[in-house]
């Protein structure tokens, strides 16, 4: 006799849907990504395991455009990400000035505090980036360890530019993170030129591989800075130092550090190389062209955009409302009618506005031309309650 039974749904085949993920992520997968998933596991360390590692690493390097030795994948969400480029470069009592502007940089504060860092706030309104100045002000008055932006702010659209924030960073001895998980693969990122320090993505947006894995590169300055700490890395689970050498980036013989989710790896190895067949430079040019098609039918559609300077719209994720429009009705019947994911709005933006995003494989004319579509049927003839 067992003490608990199993569930009768268990015995249920398992189906799902196809759906459009035209919101804020995940983005929909090509079948040759989910299909690169389901091949044979092999064991972490293996051979055949440690070349696809190699291979992601390069089409990293290629996305972040880059030639940081410290590449890698964390085994984990984008929000990972963000914890480790946090945890690897503080130590107590450090400060941390993070551009707050949206839901993405209050997440970032709130990590700083628990780290046990101090965080100074560079606001900015909803909707607008913050200045090279405003950010040189905050940098030089306070000389942080780190600075800290959001290239896509998801719960606004706002596009962050970077250029000058690197060179203005390291007069100040700072260093300069960014968050790219809605943006990597479709808004332009330049590492290197940029002088960017760290940088992390998160697999299932723009690169339309499946969640879970978030990739991540370290700048030999950020290095410097991890080497010289006082103490380890306070997380384990994060420690570039240990994770660089399960992934090979120290020239070491590789070390086991956790279990790789090598099912993931197939996936991501996938999603780089229809990447680099593309050409990044192409990607971009895509998602650019995409987003100017959907903001012009946006506009004939009478949408009201959050971000008023389209020099500061992200090409990957639009945000934007109707005046007098059911928001939450339109969402939902472009899910039931139409099987087409619209995101709803995140943070300080819930309830205010509706978010399509234009990620990888969804940034086409196709793509673009049945989601506004969908969006005009759903405004005309909302499913106007819960039931269905
Ligand atoms: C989606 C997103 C994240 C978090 O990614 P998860 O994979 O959900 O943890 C972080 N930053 C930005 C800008 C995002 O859009």
């Amino acid at each position: 006799m067992e003490d608990v039974r199993p569930a009768a749904s268990l015995r249920a085949p398992l189906r799902l849907p196809h759906k459009a993920l035209m919101g804020a992520g995940p983005a929909n997968a090509p079948p040759r990504v989910l299909h690169a998933s389901a091949q044979p596991l092999v064991g972490h360390l293996h051979a055949e395991a440690l070349r696809v590692m190699d291979d992601i690493k390069d089409g990293l390097r290629y996305a972040f455009q880059t030639t940081n030795p410290v590449t890698l994948c964390l085994s984990c969400a984008g929000h990972g990400g963000m914890e480790a480029s946090l945890t690897n470069l503080l130590e107590p009592g450090d400060v941390a000035v993070v551009a707050v502007n949206g839901h993405w940089g209050a997440r970032a504060s709130d990590m700083v505090t628990r780290h046990g860092s101090r965080v100074v706030k560079l606001e900015a309104p909803l909707g607008q980036p913050v200045t090279l100045e405003a950010a040189e002000e905050a940098v030089s008055k306070h000389r942080p360890r780190l600075l800290f932006l959001v290239q896509a702010e998801s719960s606004t659209s706002v596009l962050q530019p970077l250029e000058g924030f690197g060179p203005m960073c390291h007069k100040y001895g700072t260093l300069l993170v960014v968050d790219t998980v809605a943006s990597l693969g479709g808004t332009p990122l330049w590492t290197d030129r940029w002088e960017l320090d760290v940088v992390y993505t998160g697999s299932q947006k723009v690169l339309n591989a499946p969640p879970g894995l978030a990739p991540i590169t370290f700048s030999p300055r950020a290095m410097q800075r991890i080497t010289s700490r006082q103490k380890p890395c306070s997380v384990y689970y994060w420690d570039i130092m240990q994770l660089g050498d399960y992934w090979g980036c120290f020239g070491n013989p590789r070390k086991y550090h956790h279990t790789g989710p090598v099912s993931l790896f197939f996936a991501l190895r996938e999603a780089l190389a229809i990447l680099a067949a593309e050409g990044l430079t192409a990607s971009l040019r895509r998602h650019a062209e995409a987003a100017a098609r959907l903001h012009a039918g946006l506009q004939r559609l009478g949408a009201e955009f959050l971000v008023p300077d389209p020099r500061h719209r992200v090409p990957t994720l639009t945000a934007f409302s109707f005046p007098n429009v059911d928001l939450q009705a339109v969402a939902r019947t472009a899910m039931t009618r139409h099987g087409v994911e619209l995101s709803g709005g995140l943070g300080p933006t819930v309830g205010r506005i509706l978010r399509i995003g234009l990620m990888g494989v969804n940034a086409s004319e196709d793509a673009v031309d049945n989601v506004l579509s969908v969006l005009e049927d759903s405004i005309k003839n909302p499913i106007l309650t819960n039931k269905l």
